[in-house]
């Protein structure tokens, strides 16, 4: 993949993907097959290339500098820390939070007998700092998905999750504790492209920036 002179900009598929168009709509930028495909996408604007795939690729290629710039959620800037990036802007998209829960009725999963207690996560990273900052021992399991049904069957006394309705966490039977951290979407920007890419991507973030003052200051 060689994107010659011009920039790539990556954005992540699911949940962020349409209102991630639909910013970029606003400062112009139209895409022009704008499928879930891991591909890049021409657009409106000469030199502009648009590619969408998983927020964790979209990040590794931005810090990477492969893409020039991208749009992903902060849970995952939080869980990997990636160098090499500016985290640009806080787009106001997509919010939701990262908290700790625990079940309900706690005589309805299994108690560890006597050791640390146990917290299953995705985010792992982001779990042991809470819980070291917090100065308590506890064993991380990670998971890769399906973290809100682990009390229930008894791996652990609580998890770490994301939460956005609240609603999957009712349905297992949980609550909500500590919200460790407040996520949202960001745009971010390779260093190197920055310097080399100016011309092309400051006018991008201004236009980003304003337009997210303006919706803010409307109320949304
Ligand atoms: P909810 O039931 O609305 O609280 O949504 C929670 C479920 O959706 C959990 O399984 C989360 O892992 C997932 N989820 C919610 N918001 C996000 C997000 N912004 N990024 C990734 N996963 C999310």
């Amino acid at each position: 993949m060689n994107a010659g002179d011009g920039i790539v900009l990556g954005l992540s598929r699911g949940r962020l993907l349409q209102q991630s168009l639909d910013l970029l709509a606003e400062t112009g930028l139209q895409v022009h097959t704008p499928r879930e495909r891991e591909m890049l996408h021409p657009t409106n604007a000469e030199g502009v290339q648009v590619l969408i795939g998983r927020g964790i690729d979209i990040m590794t290629l931005v810090a990477r500098g492969a893409a020039h710039a991208g749009i992903v959620g902060s849970d995952l800037l939080l869980e990997h820390e990636p160098d090499n990036l500016h985290q640009m802007l806080d787009l106001r998209l997509g919010q939701c939070r990262i908290v700790t829960a625990a079940l309900e009725r706690p005589d309805a999963g299994a108690r560890a007998a006597g050791g640390k207690m146990r917290v299953a996560a995705k985010l792992s990273h982001i779990a042991a700092r809470h819980y070291s900052d917090a100065g308590r021992q506890v064993e991380i399991i990670s998971l890769r998905g399906g973290v809100e049904t682990a009390p229930l069957l008894g791996l652990c006394e609580e998890i770490v999750d994301i939460v956005d309705t609240g609603r999957t966490l009712r349905e297992n039977g949980l609550v909500e504790q500590d919200v460790i951290a407040r996520v949202s979407a960001r745009l971010i920007i390779n260093k190197a492209a920055l310097v080399v890419h100016g011309a092309r991507l400051n006018p991008l973030i201004a236009d980003l920036r304003t337009i997210v003052a303006e919706r803010t200051g409307a109320g949304d």
